[in-house]
C-alpha cells in the first residue's frame, strides 16, 4: 500500500505536469496547426491587439492577456533595485504552411525603480535583439514594465510585468504572439500582503507574499518570485492521531468488550493536548508574535471556552456510560455491530468519531434535555461523517430495544438531494444488518432492525396499486417491475452481489431478496423497505430519504409513524401497522383488500416518537427550500410534541460553518453546536494531523485565447491519450513518470476515469457532444457517461456500479463522467481521482463538496478551469491558493428566513391539513377527508379552528411574528372556514377549501432561484 501510494503520488504529479506542458506547447517544436488555436497557457497577445479591444475592457485582457507578471510590496524606501528575468518563444509560419517554434530566448534585465508612482520600462532593446536573432526578422518586441501604484491600504505596490510590445499583425510572421512566457524577479526584499477577501481570525494566516497577474506565483528564494501558468494548491492527507504519541485502542473489538479504559485514555489525551495548545499563556504568546488585534484575542478566548466545554461533554459521556448499564450495553453492542458491518475493510473508529459519539450520548438517555441543541458534524479534512452518525443511531436503536421500544422509527435521515444517496443508503443498510445479527445473537426482543428508503415516486413507489392505471410503472403484474425499485447493490448481511428483486403478492411487499444460500439472514426478504406504504406498515428503525418527502404528511395519514404511534396493528402476519381507515382500506390496513380488524398497538404509544431527525448537507437548506423546510420542521416538532410529549434531537452535517448558528435557529428553532471544535490554528488539531502524503492537488487554469470548451476538450485529450499510452506501453510511460511499471494496472484504474464537473447542463451537454469528435485519442473514442439530475434512477445505479467495479479491459471502461451538482454529495468511489471542473460553481460550499469526490483514498488531481472573463472566477484565480487553503471560510453566508409571506402562502395549506389528519382525525372518531366531515367536526368542536390558527402562528413565529404574516394566517383561516361552511362549487376535499390552493407535493415545489439539484422528473 505504501509503495502503491508513493507510486500514485508520483504519477499524479507527472500527469498534472503533462497536462500543463501540453497546454503551453513545451514539448512541441513543429505543428501543422496554428499555435494560437492550440496553446491555452503561457501565451501573450500583442499589447496593441489588447488595446484595440479596449471596448471589451479588462475582461478581454484576462481572456487573452498581453502581459504576465507579479504584484509585490518592496520593503526598501527610496529605490528598488532588482533583477528581472523573462523567457519566451515565437512560432514561425514556414513555407509548407506548417509552423516551427524558435529556440527559447531568455533575457536578464537589471531594473532600478524609484519608489514613487509611475511607469518605467526596461530591457526593450535586449528583447528586440534576441527576438530578431531567433526569428530572423525585426518585428517582435517585448519589455519589462514596472509600475508603481498606491495599494488599497495606501502603501506603494510594485508591479513587474513582461509585456508583448509587438505589432498586432505582421505579414511575414503571421502570428505576433509570444509563447511559453514567464517572468521572475530576484534580489528584491518584500513584505507580505494581507488577504482582504477574508476577515481577521486568530486561527488563520492571511499573509500573501505576492500576487500573480494573469498567472500564479512561486517563491524562488528569500527575495525572489516567479510567475507560474497555473496556480497550485495541494492538500495533504491527514492522520487521525498524532504520530509518535501513544494511541488508545479504538478498534470495534476492544470497544465491544472493554470500552471504558480506552475511552478514558482518549479523554485524558484530549485534555492534556488542550492544556498545551489552548493555554492562556500560549494564546498570549501567539497574540504578540502574530500581532493579533484585541478582538482576535477575545475570539481566541471564546474558542478556548468552547473547546473546554467539548472536553467536558466527552468526559460526561464516559461518566454516563460507566453509570448506566443499559447505555453501556447498547454502546458495546453497537461496536460489535459496526465491526460486523465494516466487514474487514476497517476495524477501528477514527478518534473524532468516538469523540462525537461520547459527546452526544446524553441525547440517548435524556433526549428532552438535549433536544434543544442541534449537533453538527463538521470535519473539513476527511470523510467518515456517515459512520459517525451511524454509531450514534445504532447505539440509540439498541438502547430503544433494551428500554422496551420494540418497534417504530428511531431515526429519520434526510438528504437534500434525491439520487446519489444510494451509496450512503447501502452503508446504513450494512450497519443495520450488523445490528440485526447482534440482536439475534443476543436474543434481544423486538422487531428486526430494518431500513426504510423514503424518496420520490420516480425512484421507488409510493404504493403498489392492485389495479394500476396505464402509465404507472409500478404494476404488480409486470415481472420487470420489482427490479426498477432496487436500491441496494449488495446484500447487507453476506456482502454478495446476490440481490434479486421480487414482489410477494401474499403480503403485498416489494422485496430485496438475497439468493446466497450461505447468507446469515435466515429469511427470503431482507429487512429493507423501499415502498412508502411498507415504510408505514413496518416503521423500520431507520428511515433514509430525501427531505422533500416531508411534504407528504399533509396528504398521508399513514405518515403518523414519523411523529407518533400508528392507530393499531393488523393481526394478519406480514401486514404491519394500521392507520386511519379510508374507503379503499376500510380497516386501516394498508394491504389492499385486507379484511382483518386491527388490534391495539400492544405498546405505549409515546414510545413511537423518533429520537432523531438527521439532516445531511445542512448548508443546502437555504433560500426558499430552507424557508419552506423551516415551516415543516416546526410542524413535525409540534406533532411529535402533541402525540408523544417530546421533540426529537436533530443531528446535521454541513460543508461549512459560515452562519450555521443563524441557519439552525431559523430552520429548527434550536441552538447549534459543532463537533469537533477546530483547533487554535490549522496546524493544531487534536483530531487530524496532516501528513506528507498528497491528498488532492488543485490546479487553476485560466485558458488564454481559446474557449473554455476547447480547453476542456484539449485537457481530456491529453489525459486520455496518456492513459492509453500507459495501457499500450506501460514500461515506457512508467519510466517517464518515474514509477515502477508493476503499478501500471493500478494507475490505469486510478487515473483512467476523468470527472468533468459542470455548473450548467448546457456546459455538460457540450462536453458530451464534443467528446466523440474533439477528444482526439488514438483508437475508439472515449466512453462517456453522465450523472446529472436528468439521469434516471436505474442508470445512476448502473453507472456507480461500473465505476466501482470497472470492466477488465481499459477500453471498455467509463473514461469520462460528465457530472452536475447532483454528484457533489455522497459519491464515494476510490477510483475517481481526476476532475476537470468547468468553471467555478456558484457557491464555495459546492466547490468544496464537488472536488472532494476525487482523491478520497488515493491522490487526486483537480483542474479548475476558470471562466476567467467572469469577475468571480477572476477573483478566485487571483487568491487561488488561499481559496483552497481556507476553503470553508470563503463560503458565503447562507440566506435563509422563516418569515416569508410568499413561502407561508405555499406552506400553510400543508401545515393545517397535516395537523387535521394527525391530531384531529383520531379525536374525531371519523375520517376528516371530506369537506363535509370536517364541517361536522368543527361544528361539534367550535374552538378547533381558532386553536389551530394560534398553534400555527406559534409554530412558525414563536411569538415574534410580524403583523403582515399574522394577518395572512388570520385571513387564511377565515377563508378556510368559510369554504368549509359553504364550499365552492364541486369542492369535496379539504384541499379544495384551502384558500391558497393544494398543499405542496414536495418541499422542492417552491424552489425558485436555486439550482435544481435533484431528479427533475415529476
Ligand atoms: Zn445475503
Ligand atoms: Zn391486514
Amino acid at each position: 500500500m505504501m509503495d502503491e501510494y508513493v507510486a500514485a503520488e508520483a504519477f499524479a504529479d507527472w500527469l498534472g505536469r503533462e497536462v500543463l506542458m501540453a497546454a503551453r506547447g513545451d514539448r512541441e517544436f513543429t505543428s501543422p496547426h496554428e499555435p494560437k488555436g492550440k496553446y491555452l497557457l503561457g501565451r501573450l497577445a500583442a499589447e496593441l491587439e489588447v488595446a484595440n479591444q479596449a471596448m471589451l475592457g479588462e475582461r478581454f485582457e484576462r481572456m487573452e492577456p498581453c502581459a504576465v507578471g507579479l504584484r509585490l510590496r518592496p520593503s526598501g524606501a527610496d529605490t528598488w533595485d532588482f533583477e528581472a528575468s523573462a523567457s519566451c518563444v515565437a512560432w514561425l509560419r514556414i513555407e509548407d504552411g506548417t509552423w516551427r517554434k524558435t529556440e527559447k530566448i531568455a533575457c536578464v534585465v537589471r531594473c532600478s525603480v524609484p519608489a514613487r508612482v509611475g511607469t518605467f520600462a526596461f530591457g526593450a532593446g535586449e528583447f528586440r535583439r534576441e527576438l530578431e536573432r531567433t526569428t530572423g526578422v525585426e518585428v517582435l518586441g517585448a519589455e519589462i514594465r514596472s509600475e508603481v501604484e498606491v495599494g488599497r491600504d495606501g502603501r506603494l505596490d510594485l508591479i513587474v510585468q513582461l509585456v508583448n510590445t509587438s505589432p498586432e499583425e505582421d505579414t511575414t510572421l503571421q502570428d505576433t504572439r509570444l509563447y511559453e512566457c514567464s517572468l521572475a524577479v530576484a534580489g528584491l526584499p518584500t513584505e507580505d500582503f494581507v488577504l482582504e477577501a477574508l476577515p481577521d481570525s486568530f486561527r488563520y494566516d492571511r499573509r500573501v507574499p505576492a500576487y500573480g497577474l494573469n498567472a500564479g506565483v512561486e517563491r524562488t528564494g528569500p527575495d525572489g518570485f516567479s510567475t507560474i501558468d497555473a496556480p497550485v494548491c495541494s492538500r495533504r492527507r491527514p492522520v487521525y492521531w498524532e504520530p509518535g504519541t501513544p494511541a488508545p485502542d479504538l478498534t470495534f473489538g476492544r470497544l465491544a468488550s472493554d470500552p471504558l479504559p480506552q475511552l478514558e485514555a482518549l479523554a485524558v489525551a484530549l485534555r492534556t493536548w488542550g492544556d498545551q495548545v489552548w493555554s492562556d499563556a500560549g494564546l498570549d504568546e501567539r497574540a504578540v508574535e502574530e500581532t493579533w488585534s484585541a478582538s482576535m484575542r477575545d475570539e481566541a478566548g471564546r474558542c478556548r471556552l468552547e473547546f473546554q466545554t467539548e472536553v467536558e461533554r466527552i468526559e460526561t459521556g464516559i461518566a454516563t456510560l460507566s453509570a448506566n448499564a443499559r447505555l453501556l450495553r447498547a454502546f458495546q453492542l453497537m461496536n460489535r455491530a459496526i465491526g460486523i458491518s465494516a466487514a474487514g475493510k476497517y476495524d477501528a473508529w477514527r478518534p473524532f468519531q468516538v469523540g462525537f459519539l461520547l459527546a452526544n450520548l446524553a441525547s440517548i438517555v435524556d433526549p428532552s434535555a438535549d433536544a434543544e441543541i442541534v449537533d453538527i458534524v463538521w470535519f473539513a479534512t476527511g470523510g467518515g461523517k456517515t459512520e459517525t452518525y451511524l454509531g450514534l443511531i445504532v447505539t440509540a436503536a439498541f438502547h430503544d430495544r433494551l428500554r422496551g421500544k420494540a418497534a417504530g422509527i428511531t431515526a429519520w435521515s434526510r438528504f437534500p438531494l434525491r439520487l446519489l444517496s444510494l451509496q450512503q443508503t447501502q452503508r446504513f443498510a450494512n450497519a443495520l444488518a450488523g445490528a440485526e445479527i447482534v440482536r439475534r445473537e443476543e436474543g434481544i426482543d423486538g422487531k428486526p432492525f430494518a431500513l426504510g428508503f423514503f424518496v420520490g415516486q420516480s425512484s421507488t413507489p409510493n404504493a403498489i396499486d392492485p389495479d394500476p392505471k396505464s402509465g404507472n410503472q409500478w404494476n404488480p403484474n409486470d415481472d420487470a417491475m420489482p427490479a426498477k425499485a432496487q436500491v441496494l447493490e449488495v446484500c447487507p448481511f453476506c456482502r454478495q452481489r446476490s440481490i434479486e428483486m421480487g414482489f410477494d403478492r401474499a403480503v403485498w411487499c416489494l422485496e430485496h431478496r438475497c439468493t446466497n444460500d450461505t447468507c446469515p439472514w435466515p429469511h427470503r426478504a431482507l429487512p429493507v423497505f423501499v415502498v412508502d406504504d411498507e415504510v408505514y406498515r413496518f416503521l423500520p428503525a431507520v428511515v433514509v430519504g430525501t427531505l422533500d418527502k416531508a411534504a407528504s404528511i399533509a396528504r398521508q395519514a399513514s405518515m403518523r409513524g414519523f411523529v407518533g404511534a400508528p392507530i393499531g396493528r393488523c393481526p394478519k402476519p406480514g401486514h404491519g401497522w394500521t392507520y386511519a381507515p379510508r374507503s379503499k382500506r376500510p380497516n386501516g390496513c394498508l394491504v389492499p383488500g385486507c379484511k382483518h380488524r386491527p388490534e391495539a398497538l400492544g405498546c405505549d404509544p409515546i414510545l413511537f416518537g423518533p429520537s432523531y431527525r438527521l439532516q445531511d448537507e445542512l448548508h443546502l437548506l437555504r433560500d426558499s427550500l430552507g424557508a419552506v423546510d423551516s415551516h415543516y420542521e416546526a410542524l413535525y416538532d409540534d406533532l411529535q410534541q402533541e402525540l408523544c410529549g417530546s421533540r426529537p434531537k436533530i443531528l446535521a452535517s454541513s460543508a461549512t460553518l459560515t452562519g450555521y448558528e443563524k441557519q439552525v435557529d431559523v430552520l429548527y428553532r434550536r441552538k447549534a453546536r459543532v463537533f469537533p471544535q477546530p483547533g487554535p490554528s490549522p496546524r493544531d488539531n487534536f483530531w487530524a494531523t496532516p501528513t506528507a502524503q498528497l491528498m488532492r492537488r488543485y490546479v487553476a487554469i485560466a485558458p488564454r485565447g481559446v474557449t473554455i470548451e476547447y480547453a476542456v476538450d484539449r485537457m481530456l485529450t491529453v489525459l486520455q491519450q496518456t492513459m492509453r499510452r500507459l495501457m499500450d506501453d506501460p514500461a515506457a510511460v512508467c519510466a517517464e513518470a518515474g514509477v515502477d511499471p508493476a503499478h501500471a494496472d493500478l494507475l490505469l484504474s486510478l487515473f483512467g476515469t476523468d470527472v468533468v464537473y459542470g455548473n450548467t447542463l448546457r456546459d455538460l451537454d457540450a462536453v458530451e457532444r464534443s467528446s466523440e469528435t474533439q477528444i482526439a485519442v488514438d483508437g475508439p473514442p472515449p466512453n462517456v457517461v453522465s450523472l446529472t439530475g436528468r439521469t434516471g434512477f436505474e442508470d445512476v445505479r448502473a453507472i456507480l456500479n461500473r465505476l466501482e467495479t470497472p470492466e477488465p479491459a481499459f477500453l471498455d471502461r467509463v473514461h469520462v463522467v460528465t457530472a452536475s451538482s447532483m454528484m457533489s454529495h455522497g459519491v464515494d468511489i476510490d477510483r475517481l481521482n481526476v476532475m476537470v471542473m468547468l468553471g467555478l460553481p456558484l457557491g464555495t460550499a459546492e466547490f468544496i463538496q464537488a472536488t472532494a469526490r476525487v482523491g478520497r483514498r488515493w491522490p487526486g488531481l483537480v483542474f479548475v478551469v476558470h471562466k476567467i472573463g467572469r469577475e468571480r472566477d477572476a477573483a478566485v484565480f487571483r487568491d487561488f491558493e488561499k481559496f483552497v487553503e481556507h476553503g470553508d471560510r470563503f463560503v458565503e453566508p447562507i440566506p435563509i428566513t422563516r418569515r416569508s409571506r410568499r413561502v407561508l402562502e405555499r406552506t400553510i395549506a400543508g401545515l393545517e391539513l397535516a395537523r387535521l389528519l394527525m391530531l384531529h382525525e383520531p379525536r374525531a372518531g371519523h375520517a376528516l377527508t371530506l369537506i363535509t366531515s370536517i364541517r361536522r367536526y368543527i361544528t361539534a368542536n367550535p374552538d378547533a379552528l381558532d386553536d389551530e390558527r394560534n398553534a400555527i402562528m406559534d409554530s412558525i413565529a414563536g411569538g415574534a411574528m410580524d403583523s403582515g404574516m399574522r394577518k395572512d394566517i388570520e385571513t387564511w383561516f377565515e377563508r378556510f372556514e368559510r369554504n368549509l361552511r359553504s364550499p365552492p362549487p364541486n369542492a369535496m376535499f379539504p384541499s379544495q377549501a384551502s384558500p391558497s390552493g393544494d398543499p405542496m407535493l414536495s418541499l422542492r415545489d417552491v424552489e425558485e432561484g436555486v439550482p435544481v439539484m435533484g431528479n427533475t422528473q415529476p
